[in-house]
């Protein structure tokens, strides 16, 4: 039983800063790493990099930016870089992972993160099993513009999982990709998010995390 959420077959969720809490200490060592990277394999200063990346994540998503800044940019070798990073400390969350496993109907992992990524981080967090379906982006994604918040990629999902967006709801920490959801007509869940959007037509329903979602919702 899903209090509130009578109706819905589908479960959508994204991966970073939504399936787990913070402090997000691996993301500022990965991005910290990259700001370096970038510097060292394609002679941009990491002040000027950082600059980039900000004006790339606001306009899309981060990588599309770098494609088209240099089109050289090799994804792959970045993707591995990230892979290295360490992230064991990122909380692993016993309560989720037994309440996630207990929700009924399908559950897709939708992450902008690449495959191997996915598989780092669900493993991590002993959630490795929990999915019907994991949809991760790589390079050809990118290329074709395949990520959230672009329509056309929950399109596919909800035709994939054989539901109707009336049936789904997102978990998301990431405002645009719920604004989205909303729009077709999806359910949305903030999380890992100050108060302050709770105003928005689109956000549904907040929580501070996933973890209290689950602890209010399945009783
Ligand atoms: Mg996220």
């Amino acid at each position: 039983m899903v209090a509130g959420y009578q109706g819905v077959d589908t479960w959508i969720f994204d991966l970073d800063r939504t399936l787990y809490t913070g402090p997000f200490k691996w993301e500022r060592r990965a991005f910290e790493n990259f700001f370096q990277y970038v510097e060292t394999h394609y002679g941009v200063s990491k002040e000027k990099a950082a600059e980039l990346d900000k004006v790339f994540s606001q306009r899309s998503f981060y990588l599309k930016g770098w494609l088209e800044e240099l089109p050289q940019f090799d994804i792959q070798h970045w993707w591995d870089q990230i892979d290295q990073v360490d992230a064991s400390d990122v909380p692993v969350c016993t309560l989720t992972q037994k309440r996630l496993h207990d929700l009924p109907g399908n559950k897709v992992l939708f992450t902008n993160g690449h495959p191997s990524h996915a598989d780092k981080f669900l493993k991590h967090l002993g959630l490795e099993n929990h999915f019907d379906e994991v949809i991760a982006i790589d390079e050809n994604d990118i290329r074709q513009n395949r990520f959230k918040p672009n329509p056309d990629i929950y399109h596919e999902i909800i035709k994939k999982m054989k539901t109707t967006a009336q049936k789904c709801v997102m978990f998301e920490d990431n405002l645009h990709n719920l604004e989205t959801a909303h729009n077709l007509g999806m359910g949305t869940v903030l999380v890992n998010q100050p108060d302050c959007y709770r105003h928005l037509d689109y956000i549904h329903n907040q929580k501070d995390t996933f973890t209290q979602w689950l602890e209010e919702h399945m009783k």
